[in-house]
């Protein structure tokens, strides 16, 4: 599987991934004032996507082409799943369901 966005079929270190990760969330939060989730939180998210059928390479989710560690990160994004978000664990804000993607 290729990268959705430069189409690179090399696959980056998982510490390529978390800086990846820390720089959306950086930009993020510097473009439109979104701090970062908190840890556990990401925590909780990246274990459901361990156990996802939808999880490929161990680092990338099947539905969206995301690397999970960033798209975790970002409290702005839900899980893509069809059949309903599986990061929905009914503590969240309600500005996380109703945001892009
Ligand atoms: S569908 Fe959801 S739970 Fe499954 S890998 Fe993608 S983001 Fe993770």
């Amino acid at each position: 599987m290729a990268c959705r966005g430069c189409g690179s079929a090399e696959l980056p270190t998982k510490g390529e991934i978390e800086r990846i990760a820390e720089e959306i969330a950086a930009s993020r939060e510097t473009a439109v004032g979104v701090r970062p989730i908190d840890e556990e939180t990401r925590s909780r998210r990246i274990l459901t996507c361990a156990a996802c059928e939808a999880l490929a390479m161990e680092i990338l989710c099947a539905h969206c082409g995301c690397f999970i560690a960033a798209r975790a990160l970002d409290p702005l994004r839900k899980c893509p799943h069809p059949a309903g978000n599986r990061w929905a664990f009914g503590d969240e804000t309600p500005a996380e369901e109703s945001a892009a993607g």
